[in-house]
């Protein structure tokens, strides 16, 4: 692996949940122990069925939640520790597209203001002329009318809004984007072109990706790697054509089965691992592996002992007492 933009270690997010003057608050465990390794200009998907703390994952990375446990190292920093100088400048470098275009954009404020409100706070444009053409030179990038700086959000499609939040991500010139499902609010037409336009500025701009999604077949487009989230944790990573070819964690498996094959004698082949039972409460996960209420290969062992995170190589991890 080549040099790591980001190291994720034993994060945790707790989210205190009701409370009161004589009574402890419950706490629920959306993140419970997350390790990665990001390698820069590279994309890292993350999936996992809604519920599972990806997006929290998401957005602890990058600064909108203050972990309960763990580290981050931003570029070899503690992103947490670090003085308030580099803390700024780390969260400049780090930013989020939102999954929702619409409701992440300001409706009153023109497209022009949107994108070059992250240039005024962190000082990037001297004077309106210079604010304006970076404005208009990302609303290009992006493949949007640099004419159209003047309009409102509500003016543009679905698409375009995500291309707007695309360009206000680039604004401040980060190395590191959070990708949150940022293609699960737009017609399907329009997915490929939204992940082609960013699978192109991450070529020009060498950006690195962490992207979340439940699509799995736009994951392992544009993902080299691609991380599996259960119930707060991660169960399994590899590299994207591996895990896709031969995942071996019962969950992974379960979750790759329902991927549809776009080969219709193949497809009518397929089997598909239906999970039965709920995914169990974050706020009182089962003992041991937390997936053992639905997992057909449980063993006694599973109950008891968490399952720790087993190195296959060439960076095939998986946390499971009884993987195939
Ligand atoms: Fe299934 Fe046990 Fe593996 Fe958990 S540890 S996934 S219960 S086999």
């Amino acid at each position: 692996m080549n040099k790591a933009i980001l190291e994720v270690t034993n994060l945790k997010k707790y989210f205190p949940l009701g409370g009161g003057f004589f009574k402890t608050p419950e706490l629920v465990r959306a993140v419970d122990g997350v390790s990665f390794t990001m390698e820069a200009g590279k994309t890292l998907g993350l999936v996992g069925e809604s519920g599972c703390g990806k997006t929290t994952v998401g957005r602890t990375v990058i600064g909108l939640y203050k972990p309960s446990a763990g580290k981050i190292l931003f570029e070899g920093s503690d992103v947490f520790s670090a003085p308030k100088a580099d803390k700024i400048e780390a969260r400049r470098q780090m930013q989020m597209i939102f999954q929702d275009p619409y409701a992440s954009l300001n409706p009153r404020m023109t497209v022009g203001d949107i994108v070059g409100e992250p240039m005024d706070i962190h000082r990037l444009a001297k004077g309106r002329k210079q604010r304006q053409e970076r404005v208009q030179h990302l609303l290009n990038l992006v493949g949007l009318n640099p004419d159209h700086i003047n309009r409102y959000p509500h003016e543009f499609s679905g698409g375009q809004r995500q291309r707007v939040g695309i360009a206000r991500a680039l604004a401040v010139e980060p190395k590191f984007i959070v990708c949150d499902e940022p293609i699960s609010a737009v017609d399907v037409s329009i997915q490929a072109q939204i992940v082609n336009t960013l699978e192109q500025l991450q070529e020009d701009l060498h950006l690195t990706f962490l992207f979340i999604a439940h699509d799995l077949s736009m994951v392992k487009y544009i993902s080299q790697r691609v991380a599996v989230m259960y119930l707060g944790k991660i169960v399994e990573i590899n590299l994207s054509s591996e895990l896709y070819a031969h995942p071996v964690h019962p969950y992974t498996k379960a979750l790759l089965s329902a991927v549809p094959i776009a080969d219709p004698p193949l497809e009518r082949k397929r089997k598909r691992i239906l999970l039965e039972g709920d995914v169990p409460s974050p706020i009182n996960p089962p003992p041991g592996c937390c997936f053992h209420t639905r997992c057909n290969r449980a063993i006694p062992i599973c109950k008891e002992e968490i399952p720790e995170m087993q190195d296959l190589g060439n960076g095939h991890l998986v946390a499971c007492h009884n993987y195939e």
